[in-house]
């Protein structure tokens, strides 16, 4: 049925009031609401939880005519269009879960100016059809969500965005409202080419989260560590926990309800009947843990979301930064916390080394995994890293685990010697490739099968790294990873040298590491209030 009519705000405030039922606007949103409804063209940066929406729905309320929202987020569409509706806005969506006549319906209202909203999947403006449709109506605005995806840099990149630059071709005097949670200044410079948008006034909000505290520590028994954690920290608190696979969600919700932690699984493979229930009873209950894969998160609004946990290394800063993103929301203090290990970096090289698309694309995701690894490996603090990322400078924070125990750094040079020396001398090893399980077995003089197999015992390096245990040499193939001195290729997780190794073999380039706490570090304060 038809949504009650709203009469048209009269101004930006009284929207916000009557409609949305706030006092008053937030940060930078009356300025760009301003900016919007009086025409302008706007390019907006603000953090997840910032308050986004509003920057168009509320222009959309007070200009004449239907608000056009671009969006790949077609699952979210039915909410977002229920929450409207709800509040008395006159809101619809087009997008391909709909049938012919629900299409027809929505199609109708928005002809007969019985609109405010009009949600549209990016793939709707492929089609003749629907840019007719819209030349037939009136739009007063178009809402770019998202918009980090017409970036081909970006790690989201899809290419039905980049359709989008034909909006202002044909409707030259509609403003438009580009926003997004994460671009880093090379990706904003591209939306603004990309869209059309160099003449837009950009609002850019300050990426910072003071209350959330981020910790990375190396990986060794995952499901134990996050246990640990929730046990001391964040017993009966709301958190999600990422993991990278289907199975490791599964096994790990399965581990929590074992040690009697309220989890749940949430992933793709679930029938959507069950993914509903998860999300519902997240958002519902106190105290529920969610297991999931990156699909889990898009949208939801959990303000007291006190932990968010990374089993997995994330593909890129751009998707760490949003999915730790969605913590802490009511500004209370929460936790990020992650896990890594050299599994994760060889894992996601073979993944990017096998994915679809050009050389250009996999220098890209490579970029990408090269920063989170930098981020990961860092001795400096990890919010200045991360804002650094997003190209905002700022100062310790005194809050992140090497603001609180900074990590003691060593000279790591010899051992990177010992370490590469070993990687050349297989190399010339008939052509075999090994990864660094290998590796290190040879500097640690292990006489292992696979060392007698292929005479590895006999090479000059074999037994030469004693003075560090497995789980340190590891540490330091990390390190020379993330410092760009190691590559990793190939299905077995190969080691190669880099162009810069020769600068570390011939002497000429010190290299220095991060001292691996013998234990994951703690934080000296807790993240309850
Ligand atoms: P984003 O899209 O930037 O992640 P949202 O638009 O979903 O953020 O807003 C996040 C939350 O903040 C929502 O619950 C929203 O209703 C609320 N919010 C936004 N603006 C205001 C405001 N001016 N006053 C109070 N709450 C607000
Ligand atoms: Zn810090």
């Amino acid at each position: 049925g038809r949504a009650p009519r709203a009469p048209r705000a009269e101004n930006a405030l009284e929207a916000l009031q009557r409609v949305f039922g706030y006092d008053a606007f937030r940060g930078e949103q009356q300025e760009i609401v301003e900016h919007v409804i009086a025409g302008g063209d706007a390019l907006v940066l603000m953090p997840t939880g910032g308050g986004k929406s509003l920057c168009y729905q509320i222009p959309a309320l007070v200009r004449e005519g239907v608000g056009v929202v671009v969006s790949p987020l077609i699952a979210l569409m039915q909410d977002q269009v229920d929450a409207l509706r709800a509040a008395g806005v006159r809101a619809g969506f087009l997008n391909s879960t709909q049938d012919l006549d629900e299409r027809r319906l929505v199609e109708a209202e928005f002809l007969a100016g019985e609109l405010d909203l009009l949600y549209l999947a990016p793939e709707r403006l492929r089609s003749e059809a629907t840019l007719d449709l819209l030349g037939r109506g009136t739009v007063s605005l178009f809402a770019i969500d998202e918009a980090h995806c017409v970036a081909q840099w970006g790690h989201d990149f899809r290419p039905d965005y980049l359709q989008l630059s034909a909006l202002h071709e044909r409707w030259p005097d509609v403003p438009r409202i580009a926003l997004t949670a994460t671009a880093t200044a090379a990706v904003r410079d591209e939306i603004a080419v990309r869209l059309d948008l160099k003449d837009a006034r950009h609002f850019v909000a300050s990426f910072d989260r003071p209350n959330i505290q981020y910790r990375i520590v190396p990986k060794n028994d995952p499901r134990k560590q996050l246990l640990e954690l929730l046990r001391t920290e964040h017993a009966g608190d709301a958190g999600i926990v990422y993991c990278l696979s289907r199975a490791s969600v599964e096994k790990t919700a399965e581990f929590l309800v074992k040690q009697g932690i309220d989890a749940v699984p949430y992933h793709a493979g679930l029938d959507a009947g069950t993914r509903a229930a998860n999300q519902a009873r997240f958002l519902r209950e106190d105290g529920l843990v969610v297991v999931a894969t990156i699909a889990f998160g898009m949208g939801i609004d959990k303000p007291d979301v006190r932990f968010v946990a990374h089993l997995d290394l994330p593909k890129s800063i751009e998707g760490y930064y949003q999915e730790t993103g969605r913590a802490g929301r009511d500004g209370l203090p929460s936790t990020a916390w992650l896990a890594y290990g050299l599994q994760d970096v060889v894992q996601q090289r073979k993944m990017i080394d096998t994915s679809e698309g050009d050389d250009t694309h996999r220098r890209r995701l490579a970029a990408h995994l090269d920063a989170m690894l930098s981020l990961c490996e860092t001795v400096e603090c990890r919010r200045v890293r991360l804002l650094a990322h997003f190209g905002q400078e700022s100062t310790p924070c005194g809050n992140c685990d090497t603001c609180l125990t900074p990590p003691e750094s060593w000279d790591g040079t010899v051992a990177a010697q010992k370490l590469l020396s070993a990687v050349v001398r297989l190399k010339r090893e008939r052509g075999q490739k090994f990864g660094a399980g290998q590796i290190v077995d040879i500097l640690l003089g292990r006489k292992t099968a696979k060392v007698i197999q292929f005479d590895h015992d006999a090479l000059s390096v074999f037994g030469i790294g004693t003075e560090l245990n497995e789980a340190q040499w590891r540490g330091v193939v990390r390190q020379l990873l993330a410092q760009g001195l190691l590559a990793v290729e190939g299905d077995y997780g190969t080691l190669v040298l880099t162009d810069a190794s020769a600068q570390v073999l011939g002497g000429h380039r010190k290299v220095p590491m991060r001292r691996e706490p013998e234990r994951p570090a703690r934080a000296a304060r807790s993240a309850k209030p």
